[in-house]
């Protein structure tokens, strides 16, 4: 099961972490302190705990101690495209390189607060995030809780690499299926194999002017849910267009990721039933800017004064919204850049903040696992210092990582 605790602490051991203020992935608390007994939280308050002998007492003054954020949208097998192009990535190096390079990804994720990855398709890497995973669970390379997707599926044809020369065909980026019986055998191989969920490219660029169209029916698409939900698992879409989002929603999907072309009309029937937004604003904001664009100096591109649009319809929606950059298109490590997109783009602090924790925590189906600062949880907890609450740039000092009772960040002097 994921999430299972190998190492068995020999001794028991207590923390008590002793910041300004807390957040517990709801709320705002001054004063609180929180104890961490082994690898779960033992209690969070105001009050004064009755410590046990061995208590370590961790000093954080000035900081914010909060949930391990959550990465609602990573790909750990990628890196920045201006490094290699997405292409050169699939095509040139090998997975022994990709696995190095995601292994030192996952390192870089951890640091800086985020304890848990939804990592949403190995971009040609196969299933090598599950062994990413395992070798995280079993201790041997340090890294996030990962929920995986192991390999994207698309409609034959439909994703890339491509040469434009009809005659050759090129490994893919994803797992490409051709018709409903295809789509069914590659949703059960995945689940074999190890994914925790289930994606689908529910639209992509293959309409005749290479414009983003609709890749497979209501009815395919009810068939991949209805499998994976058979076996306890959610179905995740990309989606760009209102076509594709329909059709994902009426599927019954869990998350939409992207959501560009969104309108509040489309929002508002997400929000109906229930399902998450994850609009990756980072992507398309660092895709550009390897393109050329001058960020605050060149005017602002279509693409992003629509993605804004969209945003401002969601959040008008009140559809719930998910923390996920894409990660991977920029870099690992980088993550809050979404973060403070989000605020940037008209999302208050506090609720980037709960998208972050207890948002994802309970949309990607872990909110009795981690999320919130509350008893019997994991002890994933940092510190930052400041208060990300009212400058959300705050959320990057991080001063102190833990995860699962075992901390793997701890700055000794804080300002
Ligand atoms: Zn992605």
């Amino acid at each position: 099961m994921f999430f299972s605790f190998f190492a068995s602490a020999q001794t028991d051991s207590f923390y008590l972490l002793k910041p300004d203020r807390v957040f517990d992935g709801e709320a705002m608390h001054n004063g609180w302190i929180v104890l961490v007994h082994n690898n779960k939280i033992e209690a969070a308050g105001d009050m004064n705990f009755k410590l046990p002998a061995n208590t370590r007492v961790i000093e954080l003054k000035g900081t914010t101690l909060l949930p391990g954020l959550i990465e609602g949208h990573s790909h750990l097998f990628l890196h920045p495209y201006n490094e290699v192009s997405w292409n050169d990535q699939v095509l040139h190096e090998s997975r022994a390189e990709r696995t190095a390079r995601a292994v030192v990804h996952a390192h870089s994720t951890l640091l800086a607060g985020f304890t848990t990855v939804r990592d949403l398709g190995t971009e040609g890497a196969m299933y090598d995030d599950v062994g990413l995973k395992t070798a995280i669970e079993k201790g041997i390379v340090p890294g996030p809780r990962m929920i995986v997707a192991t390999r994207a599926i698309v409609a034959k044809g439909a994703y890339g690499p491509k040469y434009d020369n009809a005659d050759i065909e090129l490994p893919q980026g994803a797992a490409e299926t051709g018709n409903s019986n295809e789509l069914a055998n590659e949703v059960r191989t995945q689940i074999s194999k190890g994914a925790d969920l289930i994606k689908i490219y529910a639209d992509y660029r293959i309409g005749k002017n290479g414009d983003a169209a609709a890749t497979f029916t209501v009815d395919e698409l009810k068939a991949a849910v209805a499998i994976a939900k058979s076996s306890g698992r959610e179905v995740v879409i990309h989606a760009t267009t209102v076509e594709g989002m329909r059709r994902g929603i009426e599927a019954g999907v869990f998350t939409i990721e992207h959501g560009d072309g969104g309108t509040e009309q489309v929002f508002q029937l997400m929000k109906e039933k229930g399902v998450a937004l994850c609009p990756t604003l980072a992507a398309a904001d660092a895709v550009l800017q390897y393109k050329g664009w001058k960020k605050g100096i060149d005017p602002e591109p279509e693409q992003i004064a629509n993605k804004k649009r969209s945003f401002a319809a969601a959040l008008k929606s009140g559809v719930t919204i998910c923390m996920g950059g894409d990660v991977g298109v920029f870099s690992h490590g980088d993550n809050a850049r979404e973060m403070e997109m989000m605020v940037q783009y008209g999302m208050k602090p506090i609720d980037a903040l709960r998208s972050a924790t207890s948002v994802n925590a309970d949309v990607f189906g872990y909110k009795n696992e981690i999320g919130r600062i509350k008893k019997d949880l994991f002890a994933d907890i940092i510190a930052v210092s400041g208060d990300p609450s009212t400058d959300i740039k705050n959320i990057r000092n991080v001063v102190f990582v833990m995860k699962d009772g075992k901390i793997y960040r701890e700055v000794q002097k804080v300002q």
